[in-house]
């Protein structure tokens, strides 16, 4: 018999929800000595006739496997061993025990699945955050797809009416920087504007004379780029 190679977070998942205790002993367990027990041993699965004799014997259900969070619990190698391969009497107890099992199974699969999506979360904004890193995705590349998708629904409109006289047409306000500045963007550009009525004068483009949107250095109004030499 192949025996079931458990992934990390199935022996997280099962150790947090036994409260990081063995599960025959009761004594604290710390997470790299754990072990995954089968309350009925993996053996059975070789024998097909005898499982299906514990199966009725304590009256399993059809669907029951041996290899599945109903079966398995947490504990020290050393109570494993002790455990060995028996399979208990059909005491009241242990029908108990196996009842118990099945009964919290449906919850740690539902936390081994929230931490398996929560790890690919992360995996995925930690691969964006390396990609704008590395400039691979540019900050307006990034605000022009969040305002295309995401800020299409987001809920600005009591701020863009509070400076409506400021925004120019078409352009949608999706943020407002640290400092105060308005981050707008039209769906094909995005840039920053003075949210003031009497911005400071070095707001003004030398060229077109309109207080940006700027993107860096480029006026989004006119396209030139305020160190640019007449
Ligand atoms: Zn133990
Ligand atoms: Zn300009």
């Amino acid at each position: 018999m192949k025996k079931y190679v458990f992934c990390y977070s199935q022996k997280y998942a099962i150790w947090k929800n036994y409260d990081m205790k063995c599960f025959w002993c009761g004594e604290p367990l710390r997470i790299m000595d754990v072990t995954i027990d089968h309350i009925i041993p993996e053996r059975l699965l070789d024998s097909e006739e005898e499982f299906m004799e514990i199966k009725e014997k304590y009256s399993l259900a059809d669907a029951f496997q041996i290899n599945d969070f109903c079966n398995w619990v947490p504990c020290h190698s050393t109570c494993n061993s002790k455990k060995g391969k028996r399979v208990f009497p059909g005491s009241p107890a242990f029908l108990m025990i196996i009842d118990g099992v099945l009964r919290k199974s449906e919850k740690v699969k539902d936390y081994h699945d929230k931490l398996l999506s929560n790890v690919k979360t992360d995996k995925q904004i930690g691969e964006l955050l390396t990609n704008l890193e590395k400039g691979v995705i540019s900050d307006s590349d990034l605000l022009i797809l969040l305002t295309r998708t995401k800020y299409k629904h987001y809920n600005y409109a009591e701020k863009e009416n509070k400076f409506k006289e400021l925004i120019p047409d078409g352009w949608k306000l999706i943020d407002i920087d640290d400092y105060g500045h308005g981050v707008i963007a039209n769906g094909k550009a995005s840039g920053l504007i003075p949210l003031t009525v009497e911005p400071h004068h070095s707001w003004r483009c030398p060229h077109c004379h309109e207080f940006g949107p700027w993107h860096g250095s480029r006026c989004v109004n006119c396209g030139r780029t305020s160190v640019e030499l007449d």
